[in-house]
């Protein structure tokens, strides 16, 4: 079987704050991608993997897998470089919807900007 890369948005129920140098950092998303989606939530889940995933975890905030879309990396730093990630989150936005129906045509007609 293929394996087939897929980029997948999480959605924190809480916002999760750091403190940086420079004042306050919020998140409300991540946004990620792999091969196995499903082994990744449980990577997730138990702290490993990413930081952001990490302190999370470890921060008790509840999350969620929102979609998954096939895509690779140039399809994650499209999305990451949006920093509105809400947009695309069913949760946040009622509308996404029609953003990501635009992302899959773009994406089906090999649209180089990709959102
Ligand atoms: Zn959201």
């Amino acid at each position: 079987m293929n394996k087939q890369q897929e980029v997948y948005l999480i959605h924190f129920d809480m916002p999760y704050v750091a403190q940086s140098g420079k004042g306050k950092k919020t998140a409300q998303h991540y946004c990620g991608m792999s091969v196995r989606v499903d082994e990744r939530m449980e990577d997730h889940r138990t702290g490993q993997g990413n930081p952001l995933m990490r302190a999370v975890s470890r921060k008790g905030i509840p999350w969620r897998p929102v979609w998954s879309i096939p895509g690779g990396h140039a399809l994650e730093l499209a999305f990451k470089r949006t920093h509105k990630l809400a947009k695309y989150c069913p949760v946040c936005n009622p509308s996404y919807q029609e953003y990501i129906d635009r992302l899959r045509y773009k994406l089906e007609h090999g649209d180089e900007k990709f959102l």
